[in-house]
This record gives C-alpha cells, structure tokens and sequence, in this order.
C-alpha cells in the first residue's frame, strides 16, 4: 500500500543526510525532487563552500559520506574574528580560536573543516549506491501538495502523479513550499543584505586559517579550501553587493586586496561569482499532520557563523532517530506523539543559534562608533577568557545538549 515508509521531499544536502540515516537504519525512503537530475552535482550549481563542525562529521562518517569526502576537505586549525576598516587592516584586539587548545578527545583535532558543497553533494550520492534497495531518488519531481489520513500520507507531484507513505519529511528548502501548504507559519525577516560568495587564488598558504574579518560593510569570512585557495562570504547591503559582482575583473580584485591585507600574499579571482540573498526564517511548528520540516525548511539563519548547515544536519540525524526507534517498537512512525518528540528535541537547539547568529549579524553590521567600541572590547575580552573560548568552541562544533546517537558515533 506504501510507496515508502518516508516520502522525502527535497534531496539537498539535509534531504539525503536524513536518507541516509533512515535508510541504513531499515526504513524505506522515496527521496523527490524538482531539480534535473545530476544538476546539483554540477559545478555551476552552488559555489558555496560549507564550514562542517566536528559533529556533522561524525555524522557524515556515520553515513559511509566522510570516506569520499575527506580527500576534499580542508581542515580548520586556526579561526581568527576581528574587526576592522578598509585598508587600514585587522584591529589588535581580536578572538583567536586555536585547534591546539582542544582537551580530551579533541585534543590534536581540527576545530572543523571546510568542504564545497558540491563535493558534499557528490559523496551523498556516491553513498546512496550502497543503499539502493531501500533508498531511491527521482528527479524531476516537483511537489505541489501532501494529503495526509489515518493510515498515511499522499504526495502529489506537479506531473499528476502520487506517491504514497506513512510520513512526508520536507527538506525543500528555505521557501518550503510544503511548509506553506501545510500551513505552518514562520517567524520572517529579510536582513536587506546579500552573501557575495567566490574563490581566491593566493600565493601564500592559508595554513587552515578561518579569518571572519567584520568590516563597516558587513562581514567578510576568508575561508581556506585545499590547495592555496579560500573561499569568501562577503556580506554587503544588498545594492552595494549587485553592484559589487558586477565589477570587471581588475576592479573586484582591487575591492578583495583592500579587505584581505598581505597574509595571503597576492591574490587573484578569475572564477564565477555567486549571490545570495539573506534572510532569516523560523517555522513556528517542525510538525504538522503526517509531516515534519528538516533543515531550511524549518528555518534558515545568516550565514555569519556558517551554522546553517550544521543545524539541519542535526535535524536530520533527531529525525532519523526518532522514526527508526518508533519503527523498531511497531509504532505508527507518523503518528503525532512521535513527530512531536523531534520537534521537542531540535527546537531548543535551532531557536538559540539562530537568536544568536541574528544577534551576532546586526551587532557585527552595525556602523555607529560606539557599537564598533563596544564589540571591539568585547572581542578582546572574550578572547582572553580560555574557559569562555573553549566554551564557545565546543558549541561551534555542535558538542553540546543531548546528541543524537549518530552524532556521538553510535550506530542507529
Ligand atoms: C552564502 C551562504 C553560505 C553558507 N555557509 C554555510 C556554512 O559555512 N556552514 C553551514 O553549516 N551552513 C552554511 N550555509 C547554510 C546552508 O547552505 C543551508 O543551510 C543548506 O544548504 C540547507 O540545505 P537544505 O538541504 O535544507 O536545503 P536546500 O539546499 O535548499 O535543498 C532543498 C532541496 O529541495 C528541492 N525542492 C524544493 N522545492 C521542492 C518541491 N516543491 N518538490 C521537490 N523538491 C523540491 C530543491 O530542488 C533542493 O534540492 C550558508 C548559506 C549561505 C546562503
């Protein structure tokens, strides 16, 4: 009578981490989405790069998706936030997170790692063949309203066709249009600003620094890739960055050299740029009939801290861990008393990283010269607190609160 037991709407980088964790695990799971397939493995689908805290790589271990992927990923040893102002270079009083301060387990370990997504997206796919009974994907599928009943729940596709199963997870994205359908109401705002995201060629080593450089404009994230490369998030007000990603070749240079100082040595940007518009979403439900939101869906932060990610990976392995542990005990995995315990689980969590990084962006875009004293003091001042610092990395790699099994390296 199923199609699957979970229909999973949307394969992006949420979508198929909770594939796969539901997968692995013995649940059968019928992935659609809208885009062609293979188009999110091309190289001009997405530039971004994202910054994976040690937690999502357990989990991406945990997921047979770490193998393929650790060949590409850049480890994290250094992150350094300052602030400062066009040419005249980072001010002294700054935080410095150092992979040498790591104890116990994290001792000698990275702080985290940067990986592009299209590789990530790559090693998810490339993990799915090991599951192809129990997972499949289809592309071209593009969703356009879920009818939820007593026994299950029904997915219409745009082409009239239907797909059947116990629960619907939506994993599409920041408009989710289920979301809306299911109509489930989000706590919105649209920061007027937009993410410039491109790679730099630079002739000296990053050494895995991470620099988020906080500039009058807005923030200014030096991210180091494998190889003598750093991809950049470079936050403007919205008009400015249109016009910024406009510029000739020479000129942009020009704007990058102004902001990077000499630590990389010369630099040079040849490749595409991409922008992205940013906005703040918060679902005030994860759960609805027979339905659950996973990753952007339920909400969507800025990219200040590079926690978007991360959180929905989280999502993903709660998710997959309450379904799996009520289908081990026979019970209906839709029913509502277990999708409210998801939503019980992440909420915590995702509300006060997106408090905090919502916080972290209007204090770090903020012009006035009190407000760039006062952040600049409290930078210094945290900076020379360990136990604060330490703290604060523990909880930028996601090792805090009550994990999900996967998460501490347990199987499901
Ligand atoms: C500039 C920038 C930098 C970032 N850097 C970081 C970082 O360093 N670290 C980090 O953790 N996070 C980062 N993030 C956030 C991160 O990119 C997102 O949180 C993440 O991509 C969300 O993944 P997702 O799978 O939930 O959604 P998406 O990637 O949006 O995937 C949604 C999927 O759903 C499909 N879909 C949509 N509608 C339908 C439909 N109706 N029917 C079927 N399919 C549908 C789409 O085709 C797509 O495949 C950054 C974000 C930005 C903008």
């Amino acid at each position: 009578m199923f199609d699957a037991d979970v229909i999973l709407v949307g394969g992006g980088m949420v979508g198929l981490s909770l594939a796969l964790a539901a997968g692995q695990a013995g649940l059968s799971v019928r992935v659609l989405d809208a885009a062609a397939p293979g188009a999110s493995l091309s190289e001009a689908f997405d530039g971004r790069v994202s910054a994976l805290g040690r937690v999502s790589s357990r989990l991406l271990a945990a997921l047979g998706v770490w193998r393929l992927l650790e060949p590409d990923a850049q480890p994290i040893y250094d992150i350094l936030v300052s602030t400062g102002r066009l040419r005249s270079g980072p001010s002294p009083l700054s935080l410095h997170f150092d992979y040498r301060e790591g104890e116990g387990e994290t001792a000698g370990q990275p702080l985290g790692h940067i990986v592009e997504n299209r590789h990530l997206r790559a090693a998810l796919h490339g993990a799915l063949h090991d599951h192809i009974g129990m997972i499949s994907v289809q592309a071209n599928a593009q969703v356009v309203s879920v009818a939820p009943d007593a026994q299950g729940v029904e997915v219409c596709l745009s082409e009239g066709s239907r797909v059947r199963g116990r629960i619907c997870v939506a994993a599409d994205g920041r408009e989710s249009r289920l979301r809306q359908a299911a109509g489930i109401k989000c706590v919105a705002w649209d920061y007027g600003q937009c993410g410039i995201v491109t790679t730099v060629h630079h002739t000296k080593p990053h050494g895995g620094l991470a620099h988020e450089y906080f500039l009058p404009g807005g923030p200014f994230a030096i991210l180091p890739m494998t190889g003598a490369r750093s991809s950049l998030v470079w936050t403007e007000p919205a008009g400015r960055a249109r016009a910024l990603i406009g510029l000739p070749q020479a000129h942009f240079e020009s704007e990058l050299r102004a902001r990077f100082g000499g630590q990389w040595g010369d630099i040079s940007c040849d490749g595409p740029r991409w922008i992205y518009p940013l906005s703040f979403h918060h679902a005030r439900d994860y759960v609805g009939p027979r339905l659950a939101l996973a990753g952007d869906a339920a909400h969507t932060i800025h990219p200040i801290a590079g926690q978007g990610l991360n959180l929905g990976l989280r999502d993903a392995a709660a998710l997959a861990e309450v379904l799996v542990d009520a289908h081990r005990l026979g019970l209906d995995i839709g029913a509502a008393n277990v999708l409210s315990r998801y939503q019980a689980w992440r909420r915590f969590d995702n509300v006060s990283l997106s408090v905090i990084t919502d916080l972290l962006n209007r204090l770090f875009s903020n012009a006035s010269p009190l407000v760039s004293m006062a952040r600049e003091m409290g930078l210094g001042l945290a900076g020379g607190i360990g136990p604060l610092r330490r703290l604060a990395m523990r909880h930028a790699a996601g090792d805090a609160g009550t994990l999900p099994r996967l998460l501490s390296g347990n199987p499901l």
